[in-house]
């Protein structure tokens, strides 16, 4: 099996699994309970707490954590959005953002708030000129990922964070780190955001857990209520087990960071130059050449981008069409429209996404298989 399509999920690290099914059966305290195993189970939250705030040069206090992405980037963007009601109802966002925001946002946007998007360029790269005039003093909110999770854009979110603050110190900044955390350092001393999403299944941790940092002093609204578990900002009985996996897999992911990172390199510049000269001008690449190094989005032109994708199915290679959350919505990703992508080439892209698992011999397969393909579908 070949797994290119680690931008929709990772293979937890053997060791996580290993720790999360200890602690599930080992360390089931409620970490909120008083006696001996409750104060266990807090003592494992807290000691991850630390280890997680240190990958980003953050405070324990400023971590906050959740059920993983989705639910902290609805977090930071409804939770802002009704906490700051009064000062403002204008908010700043990319065009180009996950789901999990496109759709908080949509959700305020129905209910009175006036949402405003950046244009952006053929990678979704967004205009920092733009986001500096379009700053206002009723701008409550600035909302950016900082890694593309369809074409591996790196946004410039500390340049953003930077401007963002010198134009109006009250408008508040959430950065979408999912598809950065473990690829590209970020460190909260020089990135000025106020709120900051991640997500451990990304980086070889569980599923459904994830962190919000909020900056010491910043506020929001709670979306969920209850006894308030997480600093009376998020309510529910905490995960130990799964958090405490996602702390090990932080910590084997940025010991590994900069060696993960060549051999994903390595792997896109191979598979660009063996497709590029197999596929000629079938071939579009759409990611831009400075985005991370473990995405790659392409175009192959005159075929479904499905097609493909159940034909290396077939030979036990697992790609993406556009991005895993479009996937199954059958239409063309909102992402390729935002950067002018034609609907020609944008119905046939494919995301292939690699992690330190992979190697250079899996992107040589990879290539001639998607060369074949190519073969079939133009005799056809
Ligand atoms: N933001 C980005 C950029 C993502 O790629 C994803 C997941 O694909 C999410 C948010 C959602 O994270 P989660 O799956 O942990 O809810």
């Amino acid at each position: 099996m070949i797994y290119f399509d680690n931008s929709a999920t990772t293979k937890p690290y053997k060791e996580v699994v290993e720790l999360v099914a200890r602690l599930m059966s080992e360390e089931f305290g409620n970490s909120s309970s008083l006696h001996a195993l409750g104060i266990r189970a807090e003592r494992i939250l807290e000691n991850t707490r630390r280890t997680l705030a240190e990958t980003i040069k953050a405070q324990p206090e400023e971590i906050v954590f959740t059920s993983g992405g989705t639910e902290s980037i609805n977090m930071a963007l409804k939770g802002t959005a009704e906490a700051f009601k009064r000062t403002g109802k204008h908010i700043i966002s990319s065009p180009v953002e996950h789901d999990a925001a496109q759709e908080s946002l949509n959700a305020l946007s129905a209910i009175g708030y006036e949402v405003e998007y950046l244009s952006v360029d053929e990678f979704g790269r967004i205009s920092l000129d733009e986001l500096k005039a379009k700053i206002r003093d009723d701008t409550i909110l600035v909302n950016i990922m900082a890694v593309n999770n369809e074409l591996g854009t790196i946004e410039p979110v500390v340049e953003a964070s930077h401007i963002i603050k010198s134009r109006n110190k009250k408008t508040l900044f959430h950065v979408d780190a999912v598809q950065a955390y473990g690829k590209i350092p970020i460190n909260v001393r020089e990135l000025e955001a106020d709120y900051i999403s991640f997500s451990s299944h990304k980086i070889h941790g569980p599923k459904g857990v994830g962190m919000l940092f909020m900056r010491k002093g910043a506020r929001l609204h709670p979306i969920i209520s209850g006894g308030g578990h997480e600093r009376n900002l998020r309510s529910g009985t905490v995960n130990v087990p799964g958090i405490a996996g996602f702390g090990l897999a932080a910590s084997m992911k940025f010991e590994r960071m900069e060696q993960d990172s060549k051999t994903c390199g390595k792997i896109r510049e191979l598979l660009m130059e063996r497709l590029t000269a197999s596929l000629g001008p079938m071939l579009r690449v759409n990611s831009p050449e400075d985005g991370v190094d473990n995405i790659l989005n392409i175009s192959l032109k005159g075929v479904q981008s499905e097609t493909v994708l159940h034909f290396l199915e077939m030979k036990e290679i697992y790609v993406s069409s556009g991005s895993a959350c479009h996937s199954r919505k059958n239409t063309v990703s909102r992402v390729l429209k935002a950067i002018g992508l034609s609907p020609e080439w944008a119905k046939g892209a494919i995301r292939l996404s690699f992690s330190g698992d992979n190697t250079e011999h899996e992107a040589i397969i990879c290539s001639e298989a998607i060369s074949e393909i190519m073969g079939t579908v133009q005799k056809m």
